[in-house]
């Protein structure tokens, strides 16, 4: 047996990618038999390949944890098992108050009984992630959704970033975020970024390197508030083409 979609990003650290918007889905293995799956996503023949490739590992699923609310980050399995699916307070909140309008876009991708196991939640019990592993703390802010959290393993190093700190997505506030929330939301990632050896963005590339990744951010948003043009080369992907001409919107309505 050989995993199809499990790759290994740094010791007990697990990454599968999505054909879709460059999608990861992280795994975290315990060290006892146990794994912990970060946002498994997306079409059901990947979600599927999650529970397969954990068996390939010799390890079971023992919980989940959904980074923030987006329909894209709340998904699972029925193979990975009834196990706790950890998120922020008020991403279960939230979810539970706005469920079927969070969830419509699913419609076009899963089936029923995926779409009906999605977003089920529960809300951490503190500050870290309750499993058998190293520690793992929880870093919540409100940059790109309301109660968006990144887990940081300080042993290792890792760094699971959710929709922050993409090499192929530009930063993304929300609705009528602004670009100065926004980076405030960023700006409470840094120390963790600077402790860092490997960062896993929720779309886009592991990377060694994370506080390049925070610098371009933090460089894009500065560049636009200042009025400047930002020479960020992910402007040119034209998947972002939409994006741009929002925050370049938001930009110009500060005062
Ligand atoms: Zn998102």
């Amino acid at each position: 047996m050989t995993l199809s979609r499990l790759a290994e990003a740094a010791p007990g650290v697990w990454v599968a990618t999505s054909r879709r918007y460059v999608t990861t889905s992280t795994v975290l293995l315990d060290g006892s038999g146990g794994a912990v799956v970060i946002d498994p996503a997306w079409d059901p023949d990947e979600l599927a390949a999650i529970p397969a490739d954990l068996a390939v590992l010799g390890v079971g699923c023992v919980a989940g944890l959904a980074t923030h609310e987006h329909y894209d980050h709340v998904l699972w399995h029925p193979d990975l098992g009834d196990v706790p699916r950890w998120s922020s307070a008020g991403t279960v909140a939230h979810l539970s108050q706005a469920r079927e309008t969070l969830l419509a876009p699913l419609a076009e991708f899963l089936t029923p009984d995926l779409i009906e196991i999605a977003g089920r939640l529960v809300p951490l019990p503190d500050g870290s992630l309750p499993w058998a592993g190293p520690r793992a703390d929880c870093i919540e802010h409100d940059a790109h959704s309301p109660a968006h959290i990144a887990l940081f393993l300080p042993v290792s190093g890792v760094l699971v970033a959710g929709d922050m700190l993409s090499d192929v997505e530009l930063p993304m506030p929300q609705g009528d975020e602004t670009l100065e929330h926004y980076a405030a939301g960023l700006a409470a990632l840094r120390d963790a970024v600077w402790a860092a050896e490997v960062l896993i963005p929720g779309h886009g590339t592991v990377t060694r390197a994370p506080r390049e990744r925070f610098d371009d951010d933090m460089r894009y948003l500065d560049d636009l508030l200042a009025g400047r043009v930002s020479d960020d080369p992910r402007i040119a992907d034209p998947e972002n083409a939409g994006l741009h001409e929002k925050n370049l919107g938001k930009a110009r309505e500060v005062p």
